[in-house]
């Protein structure tokens, strides 16, 4: 039977109901006896920490929690640092943002980051080295792709990809979100495959109209804190109601890990064959290209070292399968 994981980034840095929002979603998942799996920056563990918000870092405790890069959407991102360097140079780079981003982590949660996932999927291969050091045995939100989404080792380290997701737009609209959640539980029965990820938006995005970040857009900096509005408390309940629906459906469909209960399933490495090398070369180029486009990025970003150093490194795939059981 296929195992899920719902995933949820925590980063908002700047507006102050963001706070009680992650809170509320957090004491949803506990209380529906759902283990999510939340990405939480750096810069958002200083900020509840500063905040003395300890009431929101307790509530994740019960969760699966991931590192979401140090500072999100604050230039450079991931790929705007990583995109011109070479791979050496890079490393170096990807590790100094990420041990930041994880003493901030271990600070607030007292414990490691079960896994990575790229902000706005920023990303480039060196960060695999980095979290490979820093002792994160894998990342989600892979643009490393191979056949029928299959988890595998890029590098060392262990790739996720992403299945399906249902935005904040969705969750606002009663119809909409009915109309994807049913979409997206179909395809949970559908997909053969042994672990799906499934997304489904950032605390921030259902209190406040619009996304925490867009002061950023297009390698903007801001001189001060620039916040967003506050959605109506109606929408926000509607955002939660449909949300917690869809979790109470997805539960009775599938069992909802955390990623590392995941990471415990006992995968078995193999070499990719030729047809899953031949997509890994034309379909990873077309996900980092796509990635690069965030609109968060500097307009004149060029991805293409990006893809070389990423294909550079094929020797390092393995598939991961589950035995068959006998
Ligand atoms: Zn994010």
């Amino acid at each position: 039977m296929t195992q899920v994981s719902v995933f949820m980034d925590v980063e908002d840095p700047i507006n102050p109901y963001a706070d009680d929002a992650a809170r509320d979603i957090a004491r949803l998942f506990s209380g529906l006896g759902i283990k999510g799996s939340f990405c939480f920056t750096g810069e958002k563990c200083r900020t509840l920490l500063s905040r003395g918000r300890g009431d929101v870092l307790d509530a994740y405790q019960p969760h699966c929690l991931g590192l979401h890069t140090d500072t999100h959407s604050y230039h450079p991102t991931t790929m705007e640092m990583l995109a011109d360097v070479t791979y050496e140079e890079g490393c170096r780079l990807a590790l100094a943002t990420e041990s930041r981003g994880m003493e901030a982590f271990h600070s607030a949660f007292h414990r490691k980051p079960a896994f990575w996932g790229g902000a706005g999927n920023t990303w480039s291969p060196e960060i695999t080295d980095a979290i490979a050091k820093l002792g994160i045995p894998a990342y989600s939100y892979a643009l490393t792709s191979l056949p029928n989404l299959a988890i595998h080792r890029f590098n060392g380290v262990i790739a996720l990809p992403q299945a399906l997701s249902i935005s904040e737009t969705d969750w606002a609209d009663s119809d909409r979100a009915s109309m994807r959640s049913e979409q997206v539980l179909q395809s949970v029965q559908l997909l053969d495959s042994p672990w799906l990820g499934i997304f489904v938006g950032h605390p921030t995005r259902l209190r406040y109209n619009q996304f925490w970040d867009v002061p950023y857009n297009a390698g903007r900096t801001t001189a001060s804190p620039e916040e967003a509005t506050l959605a109506d408390e109606s929408t926000y309940q509607r955002c939660i109601d449909n949300l917690s629906e869809f979790l109470e459906n997805l539960k009775r469909l599938a069992p909802i890990v955390g990623i590392d209960d995941v990471l415990k399933m006992g995968w078995q490495f193999r070499t990719p064959d030729q047809d899953e090398l031949e997509h890994f070369r034309s379909e990873t180029p077309k996900a980092i290209r796509g990635a690069s486009r965030w609109p968060i990025h500097r307009a004149n970003l060029n991805p293409e070292g990006i893809v070389a150093k990423t294909l550079s490194l094929e020797s390092s795939i393995e598939v991961a399968e589950l035995p068959k059981s006998l």
